[in-house]
Parts: structure tokens; sequence; C-alpha cells
């Protein structure tokens, strides 16, 4: 066996390891980002609160304007009922009444305001709660997929790390420190293969006898160019 095969098939697991472990990493982050919940969230109670002010400001306004007719009708009732006769008193209870309902006016103007308040915020109170309503089971949906890929991940990690052990045994300790320290350099591809005479990272031509000190026991040959350890069949 070459001494870049060995090196060439611990890196096929060791990518392998690499993706499954970035796989993992943005699991984890999604399942712990719940930052649109959160957003849908303070939105439905953001609303809800605006909402249960503005249906008691509007019930309020309501009860001002049906206290005030009640006075009115009983201040016009004692007007025409004969029973006072007194001109000055009929006189007073007129400016009573004229009085009264012009504040009335004042006061059916604030409960027109009041509801359509209430209005608008019953409609907002509305859209904020089924948007919760649609992002919890969205994400309840997703974040269950996720969970399941996760686990499915976690079993194959294992798995992997076993293969990796096995690929490890037969590499001499200076060939894998000079894989490790290329790995790091080079974004996880330091061994690269020799198709069609050239390196398949960076596609310079490596010439015939290159190509045969790729295929030493011993020693490893590196790319001219991009400096991986070559691997040639
Ligand atoms: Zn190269």
């Amino acid at each position: 066996m070459s001494a870049s095969l060995g090196l060439f098939r611990l890196q096929q697991v060791d990518r392998q390891i690499d993706r499954a472990r970035t796989r993992l990493d943005v699991i984890q982050k999604t399942i712990e980002n719940d930052s649109e919940m959160r957003s849908a969230r303070a939105q439905h109670d953001g609303t809800n609160n605006e909402n249960q002010r503005a249906q008691h400001g509007a019930k309020n306004a309501e009860a001002e304007v049906d206290s005030l007719r009640i006075k009115i009708e009983h201040t016009e009732a004692s007007l025409y009922s004969g029973a006072v006769k007194n001109p000055k008193e009929l006189q007073d209870l007129q400016r009573d009444v004229a009085s009264l309902k012009k504040h009335l006016i004042v006061l059916e103007e604030r409960q027109l305001e009041a509801m359509l308040l209430a209005e608008t915020t019953s409609a907002e109170f509305d859209k904020a709660q089924s948007n919760l309503v649609l992002v919890q089971s969205r994400l309840g949906v997703e974040n269950q997929k996720l969970v399941e890929e996760q686990a499915e991940l976690t079993k194959q990690m294992e798995s992997l790390i076993h293969e990796r052990e096995a690929a490890l045994a037969p590499i001499e300790a200076n060939l894998l420190a000079s894989y490790e320290d290329l790995r790091k350099q080079k974004r996880g591809v330091a061994v690269t293969e020799v198709s069609d005479d050239a390196c398949a990272s960076c596609g310079t031509t490596i010439n015939a006898s290159l190509q045969q000190h790729a295929r030493s026991q011993k020693q490893l040959a590196y790319c001219p160019s991009c400096g991986r350890i070559l691997f040639a069949n």
C-alpha cells in the first residue's frame, strides 16, 4: 500500500466527519435559536395589551354617554312634567338641558374615537394571534424533523469514529502529522488525487516521475503548486 493511499482513505472518513459535524452544529443552532417564535409571541402579547386597553376605553366612553343621556332624560322629564311652575326654575332647567346636550356631543365624539381604536386594535390582535399559531405549528414540525436528523447523525458519527480508528491504524506517525497540518491549512483537503496527469485540486500537471513518487510506500509526494499530498492509483 502506498503511503498516500492510507491517508487518502483516512481523509475520506474525516471529510464525512466534518460534514456531519457541520450539519450537527447548524441543527443545534436552529433548535436553540427561536427568535422567530419570540418575536411572534411579543407581537401577540403587545397587541393583546393594547386591545384590552382600547376595549376598556370604549366601554367607559359608552357608559359615560349612557349616563349623560339618562340625566338629560330626567331633566327634560321634570321640565315638561308640569310639576315645576316657577319661571325662574323652568329657565334653569332649560339651561341645564342645553348645557348637558352640548356636553353629550363631546362625549359621543369621544365614544366614536374609542370604538374606532378598539376595532383597529382588535384586528391587530387577531392578526398577531393567528400568526403565532402559524409559527408555533410550523416550527414544531421543523424542530421535530431536526431532532430526528440529529439522532441519525449522532449515530452515524459514532460509526465514523470507529472507521477513523481503523483507517488510522496503518499510518505512520510522521505521515499523520503532515496530513493533519495540511488539513488545517487547506480547508480539510490534505490529500488530492492525480487524475488525467493533473492535480485534482488545482489542475497543475503532475509529471510521470512525480506520479511514481506518489506511489511510494514510505514517502509522500506533494503537488508543486498547491502543496497537497498527491495520491496516484
Ligand atoms: Zn495541486
